[in-house]
């Protein structure tokens, strides 16, 4: 069973208290911060702390790397695990932060944000994810995102969603589930809402879901992850299954979270 605690460095790294300032970037910047209870947020800031402490954040194109850029980042690529068995994606090793979007040569390892790279060579990124690399972020895009999540794009929640899906070393769109009966049912929802969405953007239909998901599987489960989290109540009533399947593999309830948060600011 992976737990990303077992490790004895990280333990270590825990023993210094979590940072004001960071909490404050928590509360200003990061709005599914606030969606969190008393022990989700406990438990989110631990992750973040070893996040920051372990992975290397490389600014890029002159991008000088602040506590905001880090602490930001980390939250959403941690929010994504909160409630699973994880190692806390122990194979990344370096995030590297644009200040804007980015224009990357092709490589045949990456999954790619927006368009199919056979059509486009050199394409203008805001986000690519590599098994064995770097993740390639875009600051200005990752800020608002985590600000407005009702917008439901969010280009971390999107490229770490394909982290934990090329967790088993393949990005098919199915990421390591929790036991033979979830990969049925995976495997029966994802397929046909996967060529609901084909044939709807190809008919050129509106969408609940980004019709940027109907490019492949991987993209499929990396777009579903964003509305999971930015447009939860929605999805739930839009995509009920989908929801659900997704729901059952993260182990959070992202529509209850967003629910119970609207109560309270009615109050
Ligand atoms: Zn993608």
């Amino acid at each position: 069973m992976l737990h990303w605690l077992r490790d004895h460095r990280r333990r270590a790294i825990l023993q210094d208290p979590f940072p004001d300032g960071w909490r404050r970037i928590l509360v200003e910047s990061v709005l599914h911060y606030s969606f969190l209870d008393d022990d989700e947020k406990n438990h989110l800031e631990q992750l973040i702390q070893v996040f920051i402490a372990e992975k290397k954040f490389e600014g890029c194109n002159g991008l000088e790397v602040t506590d905001e850029i880090r602490v930001v980042i980390a939250a959403e690529a941690c929010m994504l695990v909160l409630g699973l068995p994880h190692d806390l994606y122990r194979g990344l090793i370096s995030l590297l932060i644009y200040p804007s979007s980015v224009v990357v040569p092709p490589s045949r390892m990456g999954v790619f944000t927006q368009g199919p790279l056979v059509e486009r060579p050199e394409i203008a990124i805001s986000g690519q994810a590599f098994l064995h690399g770097p993740v390639i972020l875009v600051w200005d895009e990752a800020k608002r995102a985590a600000r407005h999540p009702e917008r439901g794009h969010n280009v971390v929640y999107h490229e770490f969603a394909h982290l934990l899906d090329m967790s088993d070393g393949v990005a098919d769109g199915t990421p390591v589930l929790h036991g033979r009966d979830q990969y049925r049912t995976w495997a029966q929802v994802f397929s046909k809402e996967f060529i609901a969405l084909r044939q709807a953007s190809k008919k050129g239909k509106k969408t609940f879901l980004d019709p940027y998901g109907a490019l492949n599987e991987a993209e499929f489960f990396a777009v579903a992850t964003e509305f999971f989290f930015d447009k939860p109540v929605q999805m739930q009533k839009k995509h009920k299954a989908l929801y659900d399947v997704l729901a059952g593999f993260y182990l959070q309830d992202t529509a209850g979270r967003e629910r119970r948060y609207n109560r309270m600011m009615q109050v």
